[in-house]
């Protein structure tokens, strides 16, 4: 099994473990797969979430350096609950249990334990750089955390994220390291940039959601999920994925790729149009952000378009096998509040966009939206909007009573070492 990168017309080839390692392709690409695999015929369920990720994976492995490890780095990563709010057909997939309740935590947690598994095996060490806008940090951080090889440095901008979002990204000691950068996001991301740059500095990686390694993870929960959709109501659902830079998404059509039952998937956006414009007009124009109540989806340029236009080649095909639909601020407000009266379930903002493209777009099919995050993180919308309290899950309450440490810093990358 070999990866290529998206750019690369001549094709060279990597393991699944080099593509993870160096995160981006020499010549600035991301890594597919050279051909999707199907299904193992001994995939199963019956062992449970980490051995069906297992499974799922294997394939993606097959001749890989890491291919004996694999079994563990799955049992270790994967050991939190994924849930499936029931709904008669109109359900929910949960994919918030992890540590920083969002789903970046299965990309995360996979990551580093991959990355641990590989440096001690070969005796390296590296430092992590990721600079956050919100939630990816948190999830980076807390998966890092205590894993054996690996430092981690997280930026964030000063002002620029919420309490609890920050209390997320500075609770951690020892290998973790916190930097408030007197800055934007923007300066954050260069001096990442800057720093990768630089011929003095050695050993440094990102674990930005373009990785090989976040992405895998997110085909399993597709599979599993489908699966059990399939045995329970015996059709096969359209999936409605909250996207920003797709990589969620990007999960979904690999796993369906795979052989798994889904119908169709719908990418749901909030008021930053990039991909229901281009399936308008066909003409892709990737533009700078605006800020909405979803904030972990306010993205103007999708990084991981680049991989569904590698898998989806013409516009037409595209097309065919793609619908997105955009959700503004005040359609997620009242989409909140609906689902709360109606049920008194209660749904994270980027969840809601998702739910809103359900109930307008797909009332009469079998769905699953897919809920990103715990709506405790987002409590100041949620909270307005539906009237009460939301209880917050033990884990995320453990993470932001801790004490914060962090190092306030400009916008120097040299102040980062
Ligand atoms: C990151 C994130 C998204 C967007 O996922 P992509 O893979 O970037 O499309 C949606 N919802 C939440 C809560 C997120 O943290």
């Amino acid at each position: 099994m070999f990866f290529v990168s998206t750019r690369d017309e001549n094709g060279r080839k990597f393991t699944a473990t080099e593509a993870i390692m160096k995160g981006l392709a020499p010549d600035g690409g991301l890594f597919v797969p050279e051909t999707i695999p199907s299904l193992s015929s001994t995939f199963t369920m019956e062992k449970g979430y980490a051995y069906a990720a297992y499974e799922v994976l294997k394939p993606y492995f097959e001749g890989d350096e890491s291919e004996s490890d694999l079994y563990d780095i799955c049992q270790k990563a994967f050991n939190f609950p994924v849930s499936i709010h029931q709904n008669g057909g109109k359900d929910t997939l949960e994919l918030y249990y992890g540590p920083t309740s969002a789903f970046k935590d299965f990309g995360a947690r996979f990551l580093a334990f991959f990355m641990e598994n590989r440096l001690r095996k070969i005796g390296e060490d590296l430092t992590v750089l990721v600079a956050t806008s919100g939630d990816t940090g948190g999830a980076v951080a807390a998966a890092f955390h205590e894993r054996e090889h690996i430092n981690v440095k997280v930026l964030f901008p000063k002002g620029g994220v919420s309490d609890r979002q920050m209390r997320q990204l500075t609770c951690f000691d020892g290998n973790v390291e916190a930097f408030e950068v007197d800055g934007t996001f923007d300066d954050c991301q260069k001096m990442v940039k800057d720093a990768f740059m630089d011929p003095t500095l050695k050993g440094l990686t990102s674990a930005n959601s373009i990785n090989l390694g976040r992405l895998l993870p997110q085909v399993v929960y597709y599979v599993w999920s489908s699966f059990i959709y399939k045995a329970r109501y015996g059709k096969e659902a359209v999936f409605i994925v909250p996207s920003g830079n797709v990589g969620n998404s990007t999960g979904a059509f690999w796993a369906k790729a795979m052989g798994a039952p889904i119908k169709h998937i719908e990418l749901a956006v909030n008021a930053n149009r990039t991909i229901p414009d281009y399936l308008e007009s066909g003409e892709y124009k990737p533009r700078r952000s605006c800020h909405t109540l979803a904030n972990a989806m306010d993205v103007g340029a999708p990084s991981n378009m680049e991989r569904l236009f590698n898998l989806f080649k013409t516009y037409d095909e595209f097309k065919k096998n793609v619908t997105s639909h955009s959700v503004d601020d005040f359609k997620i407000r009242t989409t909140i509040k609906d689902v709360y009266d109606e049920s008194g379930y209660i749904i994270c903002p980027h969840t809601a966009c998702a739910e809103y493209v359900r109930r307008h777009f797909y009332a009469d099919e079998p769905t699953v939206v897919v809920s990103t995050a715990h709506p405790a993180k987002f409590e100041s919308i949620v909270e307005t909007v539906i009237g009460r309290s939301v209880p917050i899950p033990e884990t995320l309450y453990d993470m932001i009573t801790r004490d914060c440490s962090y190092t306030e810093i400009g916008i120097n990358y040299r102040d980062l070492f």
